[in-house]
């Protein structure tokens, strides 16, 4: 496994930032996050909401701003790892230097002398039927928390349970290439976009999707595979059997710290403490930016992880080059950057 300058655990602004302070100074970088797609609290919590203090810029969404530090980054060697959380974090010796070992979920292995906890307030992880004892052991087997591959579907009886923005958005979507799509929901109102509840009730007219309300999971039938599903309706408190090929649980997703407390890394009230020199931990090589950390006077905002994620990038090129002054130079007159935008000088 080769060796990386950085390794940024999350993917939310601030550790999309960082990827642009170490390219500017030459270093690469692995971003690794537990969402199916960059950009934290941001894409993940409120993509169309509007966001009116990055400096310079008075008004753009958050998916648009999250989209902007993408093209920013464009240019800088970094290689992005999603749908996986990072599990442990070890010390080790490679040719008697220390370094830093990652370990994901899915069993991939980084290192590196640098590690930028970038975790904002921890993994998301999917909320789950808080009344079936453990759904997890269908995971692959017919039981999913968000849509990793629409060909899954294809030609299935899909159960959808949720009532926001993706349970709508996956019932419409699924419904083109499903056998069947039914979605169920407690109550008949919905938190997502009314548009998208419009063309959800309007394939409910025309008999493409089944929607059920007031229902509630009861339970899970099936030996290898998911066969069926049994569900209470509310008002007649009736239990009904279907069958099912896959049923998708989309309730949303909780914040868990989860790893993190288990690395020695010193805290306050859930968060890590860093200096305010270079936001290093109390263990060297260990950086915390953004919202996960802690220090006098710290503001849970975008512009102060940028200014963090900065000045750790600094200390982390010292640790690589040590002995060597940090270069700097502004961005325009950085001709090496212009070069890689195509910038006319
Ligand atoms: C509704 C709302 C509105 C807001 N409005 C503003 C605003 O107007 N201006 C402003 O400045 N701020 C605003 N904020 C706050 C802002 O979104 C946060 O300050 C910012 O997202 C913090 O960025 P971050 O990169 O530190 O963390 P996050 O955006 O939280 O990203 C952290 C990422 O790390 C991942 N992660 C965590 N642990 C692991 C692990 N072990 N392995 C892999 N991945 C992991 C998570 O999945 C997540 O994607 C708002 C927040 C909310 C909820």
């Amino acid at each position: 496994m080769e060796i990386r300058d950085i390794i940024i655990i999350g993917a939310g602004p601030v550790g999309l930032f960082t990827v642009f302070e170490a390219g500017l100074l030459g270093l690469n970088c692995t971003l690794i996050d537990n969402l199916d797609k960059p950009g934290g609290q941001c894409a993940e919590l409120y993509p169309e909401k509007p966001i009116y203090d990055i400096p310079g810029v008075p008004f753009q969404t958050a998916q648009e701003h999250v989209d902007a530090l993408l093209k920013q980054i464009k240019p800088f060697e970094y290689d992005l790892y999603l749908n996986q959380r990072v599990d442990s974090l070890n010390e080790i010796e490679v040719d008697g230097e220390v370094y830093w070992e990652v370990i994901t979920t899915e069993n991939n292995t980084f290192k590196s002398k640098n590690i930028f906890i970038a975790a904002g307030g921890g993994s998301f992880e999917p909320r789950k039927p808080p009344n079936i004892d453990n759904p997890d052991k269908y995971i692959n087997k017919g039981v999913s928390y968000a849509v990793r591959s629409v060909e899954q579907y294809k030609d299935k009886n899909i159960y959808i349970f949720g009532g926001g923005d993706s349970a709508l958005d996956w019932t419409v979507e699924l419904s083109k290439i499903a056998k069947s799509v039914s979605l169920v929901h407690r109550r008949d109102a919905f938190r997502g976009s009314q548009h998208t509840e419009e063309l959800m009730r309007e394939l409910v007219r025309n008999g493409d999707v089944k929607l059920l309300t007031p229902y509630l999971i009861d339970s899970i039938e099936g030996k290898e595979k998911i066969e069926k599903v049994k569900l209470k309706n509310f008002e007649s408190n009736d239990i009904e059997e279907y069958e099912a090929d896959e049923l998708i649980f989309l309730f949303g997703l909780n914040k868990k710290l989860g790893p993190l407390l288990e690395w020695e890394l010193e805290l306050n009230s859930k968060k890590i403490v860093v200096n305010t020199q270079n936001f290093e931990t109390n263990k060297k090589g260990i950086f915390a930016v953004g919202d996960i950390n802690d220090y006098p006077g710290k503001m849970d905002l975008i512009l102060s992880g940028f200014h963090e994620t900065t000045l750790a990038v600094q200390e982390a090129y010292k640790r690589i080059n040590p002995g060597e002054r940090v270069p700097f130079g502004y961005t325009t007159s950085n001709s090496k950057l212009q070069e890689k935008l195509g910038v006319k000088k």
